[in-house]
């Protein structure tokens, strides 16, 4: 029996919310899930029902929800102060975390510019980049090169150097035009090559627009390692690594948008230290908070930053702030859930969880719709197709896909795929026994949703 309360809120949210990339016409047919806690790895509903969250809360959660000693930071600087300006003042948790995230991000990048979500991360970067080469006198250079498969948000220049149609196409007579690379793709190459006798040649594609049009290119935006919201695309190694070397021939800066990868996600604090990567902007959000709240940040080397100085006349200042930039509730979560990386010592406790997942995520080749199963570190995802053979897609593109996270639900596991990719990236803090539970209910619901397809 569902409580007269939570039908009440079942029946505001179908009248009173719009949900976020949700088609409300199938949602609103739906019984809601409305999360009333959190604990740990699990998401608990108005009625005490317990679902695991199976991909982080959007990718963002790292320690677990409700992890005692981020909430008491919370709860700790709310009695301070909750919020004033970083526009001209300064505050004691974001220079705390400005001075911490500089520590423990790749060798060069010394200054922290903060903002809320991923997509105003990736703003500032772009709009750094142009700036920088303006200072500089190269006023040409004012465009950007980024991948197919590509996404860095949702605002009109992280969507213009977006490259995937489904969620950008619609948008394209906002955006401002930016070149495009091959995404390192390797079961359906886009060159229609294969790995690793190609040689990489998408690398050499990227490198070859470079060449072309250097003069004119600010920067190239890039995911390291993994393309995540175009199908969890995992890059064949040493893929970024020719991307950092092409841009430094080319003297084109590298922005790495670590929004998804950052924090542990592929098993190392920042993706870009698997192969050596030092980026010229970074950009980080999502796990910065631990998952708790909304905060990103871009990461520059110095050169960038000189390049603005100067008086007030010479019009070098960044114009560029929101509100909340900085907020020292937000900064005072994150230095906690760096805190608590260090105690729990999650990088280390996650490896062996890491090899756990490799090993079990083998046993999905038996089902016969897994086209692929890609994984770096904890992100993972599993490519359902019509016919293995000719990696025919099923028809329509997502339907199979929605119905697994479907019968996932009905187990008490919360997922959400990318088209017919189900993608698995759970809380690092998660036991093996929850993610044992994890990979038992999706091989089950991909097998039953799955079945009776020819
Ligand atoms: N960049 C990447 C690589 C992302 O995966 C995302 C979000 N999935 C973003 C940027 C945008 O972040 P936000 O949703 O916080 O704006």
């Amino acid at each position: 029996m569902i409580s007269e309360h939570a039908w009440r809120l079942a029946e505001l949210d179908h009248t009173c919310l719009w949900h976020p990339f949700t088609q409300m016409q199938e949602y609103t047919a739906q019984e809601p899930l409305i999360v009333a806690r959190g604990e740990g790895a699990y998401l608990i509903d108005t009625e005490g029902r317990r679902y695991l969250d199976g991909v982080s809360s959007l990718w963002a959660n790292v320690h677990g929800h409700h992890h005692p000693l981020i909430t008491a930071a919370i709860q700790e600087q709310a009695g301070l102060i909750a919020h004033s300006t970083l526009l001209g003042l300064s505050n004691v948790p974001a220079i705390e975390l400005a001075e911490r995230l500089l520590a423990l991000a790749p060798a060069g990048l010394t200054r922290v510019f903060y903002a809320e979500n991923g997509a105003s991360a990736v703003e500032i970067a772009l709009k750094m980049a142009f700036q920088y080469w303006q200072h500089r006198g190269e006023r040409e250079r004012t465009r950007f090169l980024s991948l197919q498969n590509g996404y860095h948000g949702d605002t009109l220049g992280a969507v213009s150097v977006g490259g995937i149609e489904l969620f950008h196409a619609v948008y394209r007579p906002l955006l401002f035009p930016a070149l495009s690379a091959p995404s390192p793709y390797c079961y359906r190459c886009p060159l229609q090559r294969a790995y690793p006798s190609c040689g990489m040649a998408c690398a050499d594609e990227l490198e070859r627009i470079l060449i072309a049009n250097a003069a004119t290119i600010a920067a190239v935006i890039v995911e390291p390692l993994v393309q995540g919201a175009g199908g969890m695309i995992t890059a064949p190694a040493g893929y970024l690594r020719r991307v950092r070397e092409a841009c430094t021939r080319h003297d084109v800066l590298l922005i790495v948008d670590e929004v998804a990868t950052g924090f542990g996600r592929t098993g190392t604090m920042f993706a870009c230290e698997q192969e050596d990567v030092l980026p010229d902007l970074m950009t980080v959000g999502k796990g910065l908070t631990g998952g708790y709240l909304p905060l990103s940040a871009t990461l520059v080397r110095e050169e960038i930053y000189t390049a603005f100085l100067g008086p007030q006349s010479a019009r070098k200042t960044f114009f560029h702030g929101h509100t909340f930039t900085g907020n020292q509730i937000c900064c005072a979560a994150a230095l906690a859930s760096l805190a608590v990386f260090e105690q729990e010592q999650t990088l280390t406790a996650l490896q062996p969880k890491i090899a756990h997942l490799a090993a079990r995520l083998e046993e999905f080749h038996a089902l016969p719709h897994v086209g692929e199963v890609r994984q770096r570190g904890f992100m993972v995802g599993i490519e359902l197709v019509a016919e293995r053979s000719s990696k025919r897609p099923f028809e329509p593109v997502g339907a199979r896909a929605r119905a697994v996270i479907a019968l996932a639900r009905e187990r008490g596991v919360v997922l959400r795929p990318l088209d017919d990719v189900i993608v698995l990236m759970p809380p690092l803090a998660i036991s093996v026994d929850e993610l044992d539970q994890l990979l038992d209910v999706t091989y089950a619901c991909v097998r039953e949703a799955t079945e009776g397809d020819e």
